[in-house]
């Protein structure tokens, strides 16, 4: 069977939209516009295909299998890997390890790294603008090692404080661990030289790149961070499936995180000795059919190029910028000079609850909230944001109708 092949041509990212039909349809009455990709993004029909024709013709179980399906199975699953070992540019395919998300691999490197690593007084490096995702699971680790976490704050702008993280860093620390881009600022935080000087200190990293996989090309052996994870449906690909990259002798090293099948070398009720890395992070049946939907997420965000993408994006966000700017009262939570696809924004007399209902009202779909980043609304003084985050799929007259909405909530508040 034939796939389509992405619609883009010379025409440009509007033919791109016809690969997502999520996109053409009405909400309470209008044309959905839809402004939050940084929550999930929306899946090509290439990828919506693939997953079904692998659910109605080529389903089995992976490995351990002796018959055709489960071999062909356990063929695409292996595959998927290679190809994502690709995709970030990984030394070697064994780094990358399945997870149900970017969650998930936080909590595997934290107990996993963590609680076989930390002790008593040694230090986990955070920012004030992490995700919970990458805040709870080292505070849980602490708590059971005794280890402390320390926290590299945010300027005004919405940037790192580079200096006082310098000042953080001592023999004590031994993880660093940063969003990559923030999903409730847009900032894009400069992760190579906090890799280095992390490194510089003696410590390992962790980035969190939920944010930064589908807007950027990523070269992990560039960057040199020893963990990097990601969530596949924030990349066109299917929930509840992610990665996480770590560095082979790191992996090696690490003991398994959950015990079941797959994950054993040997079993008696003695002693169970473990399989290599990564199937010994890879406990149970695993999302077959995630990992060939991802494979082609990446078949599908590469045929239009990583680079196009970012390019497509900076215009976007430059243009949404520009003209949110125009709008009296509106004041960006977050203006770092790097930024990439979230907008996040208030106003003084109207709460971002409101706008949100008032603009979902007129279709346009936008995020409402603390992004689940509490520090950093905390950091800005503020309960919530709205924010409009976007994809390559987006357009100009989207945001003109985002402009529009917001324009037209305000006439109800003045
Ligand atoms: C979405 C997101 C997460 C959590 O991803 P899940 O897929 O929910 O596990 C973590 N960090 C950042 C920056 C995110 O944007």
């Amino acid at each position: 069977m034939e796939q389509a092949a992405v619609n883009i041509s010379k025409a440009g990212f509007d033919e791109i939209r016809k690969d997502f039909p999520v996109l053409s349809q009405q909400v309470n009455g209008h044309p959905l516009v839809y402004l939050d990709n940084a929550a999930s993004s929306q899946m090509p029909v290439q990828v919506a295909d693939r997953i079904d024709r692998y659910h109605r013709f080529e389903h089995s179980n992976v490995h351990r299998g002796i018959h055709t399906l489960s071999q062909k199975a356990t063929d695409y699953y292996e595959a998927a890997r290679k190809k994502i070992q690709v995709f970030i540019n990984a030394a070697d395919e064994h780094e990358i390890i399945y997870t149900t998300g970017t969650t998930d691999s936080i909590n595997l490197v934290a107990n996993s790294y963590g609680l076989t690593n930390f002790s008593e007084g040694d230090e986990v490096i955070l920012t004030e603008m992490e995700h919970h995702a990458n805040i709870v699971p080292w505070q849980m680790a602490a708590q059971k090692t005794g280890a402390i976490i320390k926290v590299i704050p945010v300027t005004d702008s919405g940037e790192l404080d580079i200096e006082a993280y310098k000042k953080l860093l001592s023999p004590r620390t031994k993880m660093v661990s940063v969003i990559h881009i923030s999903n409730a600022l847009g900032t894009v935080n400069p992760v190579k030289e906090i890799v280095d000087l992390a490194h510089e200190a003696g410590a390992v990293t962790l980035i969190d790149g939920a944010q930064s996989i589908p807007h950027q090309n990523i070269d992990i052996q560039d960057i040199d961070t020893d963990f990097y994870v990601f969530s596949a449906h924030k990349m066109c690909g299917p929930t509840g499936f992610g990665i996480l990259y770590g560095k082979k002798h790191l992996l090696d090293a690490m003991p398994p995180y959950r015990g079941g099948g797959d994950m054993i070398d040997k079993v008696t009720f003695e002693e169970t000795t473990y399989n290599e890395v990564p199937f010994r992070f890879e406990a149970g049946t695993p999302p077959i059919a995630a990992s060939i939907g991802l494979s082609e997420a990446i078949d599908y965000l590469s045929a239009i190029g990583m680079d196009a993408i970012e390019a497509r994006e900076s215009e976007l966000v430059e243009y949404a910028e520009a003209e949110l700017r125009k709008i009296d009262g509106l004041r960006f939570i977050g203006e770092a000079e790097n930024r990439a696809s979230v907008l996040s924004f208030v106003f003084d007399h109207i709460h971002a609850s409101d706008l949100g209902t008032i603009l979902d009202k007129q279709g346009i779909a936008v995020r409402t909230g603390h992004h689940c980043a509490q520090p950093i609304m905390r950091r800005f003084n503020v309960p919530a944001t709205t924010r409009a985050s976007l994809a390559f799929y987006n357009n100009r007259d989207d945001i003109d109708r985002l402009i529009e909405g917001i324009n037209y909530t305000k006439s109800f508040f003045e």
